[in-house]
C-alpha cells in the first residue's frame, strides 16, 4: 500500500472510517474511489446541515429568515443531492423523505433557532502534539465547527436515526477530536455542544448534550489517534467484515479486491476526499 497517498492531514472523519474499517478507508481517502451509492445518512445529513447553516447566515446579516424558505433552501439541497446519483432509498421515496426531513428542520428551527450564533462552518486546523510531551502523534487535525456561539461555545450537528445517550460519547472519536481542538485553541476544558436531531418518525426530537473536556480528558482520544495515525502511515487497511458491510459505499470493489496491483494502476482516478464536514453519523 502507498501511505504517500493519504492526506496531508486527518480529521474526525477519516478517523472515524478507519477505525469502522480500514480497508474502507483506503477506499475512499488512499485510492479516492467513487462511492457505488449515496447512503441516505449521507443525504439527510448534508441538507439539513446546509439549510440550517444557511439559517443562521442570514440572521448573522441581519435578516429575518423565515421557516418556509428554509424549507425551501433544505428542498432544493435534497434535489441537488440526489439526482443523477445512485441513491440507496430503501422504503423512502424522493418525496417522502423530503417530507420528513421538512418536519425536522421545522423542529429544530423552532427549538433552536434562536441560538446566539456568531458563525457557522468555521475551519480550524491544530497540530495532533502530544500537550504533555510535544510529540507529534499524527497529521495535523482539520475540520470545521458547524456553530460558534456567543461566549466562545461551539456546537457540533449531527443526524442519527436513534437517540445517543453520555455514555456513547465518551469514547467517540469524532466528539474527541472537536474536544481536543477547542482545547488546543483555547485552552481547556473545552466548551462544546453536540445536537442530535433524531429522525424517529415516531418521535423525532432533537438532543443536546454539553461536552466540558480538560486535557487528561482527552487523553484516551489522542492515544486512540496515535494508533490510527501509526497504523495508517505504515499502510495498514486490512478489512475489517462486520454487519455494517450491508451499508458500505464501497462493497463490490472490496469484494473485488485482488491486491495492491489492482489499485496501484488507479493513479488517474485517485481524488482523496478532502471535505471534512461530516454530518451525519449514524452510530
Ligand atoms: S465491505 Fe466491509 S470489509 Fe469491505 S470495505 Fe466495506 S466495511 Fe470494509
Amino acid at each position: 500500500m502507498p501511505p504517500d497517498r493519504v492526506p496531508a492531514t486527518t480529521s474526525a472523519s477519516q478517523l472515524v472510517t478507519y477505525a469502522m474499517c480500514p480497508r474502507k478507508y483506503a477506499m475512499s481517502y488512499v485510492y479516492g474511489r467513487r462511492p457505488e451509492f449515496r447512503s441516505l445518512a449521507l443525504v439527510t445529513g448534508s441538507a439539513m446541515h446546509s439549510a440550517i447553516a444557511w439559517w443562521f447566515e442570514r440572521k448573522i446579516l441581519g435578516g429575518e429568515p423565515t421557516i418556509e424558505a428554509a424549507e425551501e433552501i433544505l428542498a432544493a439541497d435534497l434535489l441537488a443531492e440526489t439526482v443523477g446519483q445512485e441513491v440507496r432509498w430503501k422504503d423512502k421515496t424522493p418525496a417522502s423523505l423530503e417530507e420528513e426531513c421538512r418536519a425536522l428542520l421545522r423542529l429544530y428551527l423552532l427549538e433552536k433557532g434562536d441560538l446566539p450564533v456568531v458563525g457557522t462552518e468555521a475551519p480550524f486546523q491544530v497540530d495532533l502534539q502530544d500537550p504533555s510531551t510535544g510529540e507529534f502523534v499524527g497529521r495535523p487535525l482539520r475540520g470545521y465547527f458547524d456553530l460558534r456561539l456567543e461566549g466562545g461555545r461551539v456546537v457540533e450537528l449531527k443526524t442519527s436515526s436513534r437517540g445517543w445517550s453520555e455514555f456513547d460519547l465518551v469514547r467517540h472519536l469524532q466528539v474527541g477530536a472537536y474536544a481536543f481542538a477547542w482545547n488546543t485553541l483555547h485552552g481547556g476544558p473545552c466548551d462544546l455542544e453536540v445536537q442530535v436531531i433524531v429522525k424517529l418518525k415516531r418521535e423525532p426530537r432533537v438532543e443536546s448534550y454539553r461536552i466540558e473536556r480538560g486535557e487528561e480528558s482527552t487523553r484516551w482520544w489522542l492515544e486512540a489517534a496515535r494508533e490510527i495515525e501509526s497504523a495508517i502511515a505504515g499502510g495498514h487497511f486490512p478489512p475489517s467484515p462486520s454487519a455494517l458491510c450491508r451499508e458500505c459505499e464501497y462493497e463490490r470493489a472490496c469484494a473485488d479486491w485482488t491486491g495492491e496491483g489492482e489499485f496501484a494502476t488507479d493513479a488517474d482516478t485517485y481524488a482523496p476526499l478532502l471535505d471534512e464536514r461530516a454530518t451525519s453519523f449514524d452510530m
